[in-house]
């Protein structure tokens, strides 16, 4: 059973960890939110002593030296540092993004400040960084739902006043049909292919849409094509059960699949055996796409916190985030923003955990929440405008990004306006929760290229910058390098 199999990995874990202590930790978010970008980030200010002051083992120069080696599961893809960091510091580019699970160890040798510690491991962590989409989170709740109540709960979702437009062609082509007639490969190809354009379109920037279940829709990794995945929602279906050879007989047995083959062995063999985990958000692309985006995305984390802690959900949740002890929700590219606004990013951030929690009946309350850049690729100044000082932001915009009008050649640097965000959270959710008032703050969002690392005197290339990596790293390792 999925409760004996969770325990057996369990065990062998914790007796692995005797021996060499051991923290796994899962990265995850939804697509872009900026997973790649902080793996690279952490690793890279690891191994080459960034500038973390606010990284208690670092900052009081305990950390002796961190170095890669080979992750211990030969299943499991190896998150591709080397290359990521390559593209980000020498060509500046931004790095391929997460598109399945991969994992990376990274060990960190330490002066322990406790004889305990010293004694046993010799002050040495061995980090497993787990990357992983987070759209595949999103998976869990239909792990309680029958093929039925799937159609039903994804047919009225489809309707609704954001999606509506974007699912018409799907959901006209899935009322042509009839669920009774016989099964047909063609059929359920053309409805998983519908099905998905209609995902991937909300998933769009004007959207920003996060709630796309079933998640490996849009984030396949290794399964995309196979009958697992070639399957989707049938509106109109009869209470009846599904007549043998009927197409509804034939979606029914795929859905049922999909929870059995993909959905219960991830949870299973990946996040059963996290012990912390960072979920990242792109909060300011939601506030920018509106108030739909913001409470998709508030839905979409208590989907996600239900996988962590859960509030009344089924044995399997229960079992997965029992070995979880801190959960840190950070929202990303904070670079976007000028530092005054950081704060109230933060204040934001925080509120959508807490509404997202209360969604589910959990208090919330064991959940850390920051705002962050993994990596800073702006810095701050001031223009004078009309006698007064104005923040501003300045960056190297990517090729082909256009500012008012202005083509840029991703070699040019220049100084934007961020947008403000409100000071008190309260008029901001208070725009969120009535329709009537539907504008919210516009921060000014221009990709920017990986900042340019400058070399010391001595010909040494300077750490990463960011944001706030610091805090967040001493909240997910700071205990383990005591
Ligand atoms: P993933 O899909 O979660 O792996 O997302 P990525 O890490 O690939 O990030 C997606 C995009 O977001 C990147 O290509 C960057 O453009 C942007 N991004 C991510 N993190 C940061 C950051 O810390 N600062 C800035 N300015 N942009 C970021």
């Amino acid at each position: 059973t999925d409760e004996a199999l969770i325990a057996f990995d369990t065990l062998t874990d914790r007796a692995s960890n005797l021996i060499q202590p051991t923290l796994r930790l899962g990265v995850t978010g939804l697509s872009r939110a900026g997973k790649t970008v902080f793996i690279t980030a952490l690793v890279h200010n690891l191994l080459h002593g960034g500038r973390l002051p606010m990284f208690q083992a670092a900052h009081s120069g305990r950390l002796a030296r961190a170095f890669l080696e080979p992750q211990p599961d030969d299943a499991v893809p190896r998150f591709q540092y080397e290359d990521h960091a390559s593209r980000m510091l020498t060509d500046r580019i931004w790095p391929d993004s997460t598109r399945a699970i991969s994992e990376l160890r990274l060990v960190i040798e330490y002066e322990s400040a406790s004889g305990w510690n010293r004694f046993f491991s010799g002050g040495r962590l061995c980090l497993d960084i787990v990357d992983y989409p987070g759209e595949w989170l999103l998976d869990l709740p239909l792990l309680g739902q029958d093929y039925a109540a799937f159609s039903f709960n994804a047919t009225t979702l489809a309707r609704s006043t954001v999606r509506g437009d974007l699912a018409a062609p799907w959901l006209e082509k899935a009322k042509s049909i009839d669920p009774l007639k016989p099964a047909d490969e063609g059929d359920a190809r053309e409805l998983a292919r519908l099905f998905t354009d209609y995902l991937r379109a909300c998933k769009k920037d004007e959207r920003a849409l996060s709630t796309l279940p079933p998640g490996r829709f849009l984030m396949p990794g290794d399964l995309d094509g196979s009958p697992a995945l070639t399957f989707a929602p049938l509106p109109n279906l009869p209470e009846t059960a599904a007549p043998k050879g009927s197409l509804m007989a034939m979606m029914e047995r795929r859905f049922e699949s999909y929870k059995s083959v993909v959905v219960k062995p991830f949870f299973r063999e990946h996040v059963a055996r996290l012990d912390r985990q960072i979920v990242l958000i792109d909060a300011m692309q939601a506030m920018n796409a509106g108030r739909e985006a913001v409470i998709d995305l508030e839905r979409a984390l208590s989907d996600v916190l239900s996988c962590f802690r859960p509030g009344s959900s089924n044995l399997l949740t229960n079992l997965v985030s029992r070995r979880i002890d801190k959960v840190l929700i950070a929202a990303t590219k904070a670079d976007h923003l000028h530092h005054e606004s950081h704060d109230r990013l933060e204040a934001i951030a925080r509120r959508i955990v807490e509404r997202a929690s209360s969604n589910i009946g959990s208090s919330g309350a064991d959940i850390e929440v920051l705002a962050l850049a993994a990596v800073r690729a702006t810095r701050e100044a001031t223009v004078k405008q009309d006698g007064e000082e104005l923040p501003v932001i300045v960056g190297t915009p990517l090729e082909g990004e256009r500012i008012g009008g202005e083509l840029f050649d991703g070699n040019r640097k220049t100084a934007i306006f961020p947008g403000d965000l409100p000071r008190k959270p309260d008029s901001f959710f208070k725009a969120v929760d009535s329709s009537s008032q539907p504008n919210l703050p516009e921060i000014n969002i221009v990709r920017f290229r990986p900042p340019l690392i400058e070399e010391s005197d001595t010909g040494i290339k300077l750490s990463l910058p960011h944001i706030r990596l610091d805090r967040a790293m001493d909240y997910l390792l700071g205990d383990r390098l005591a």
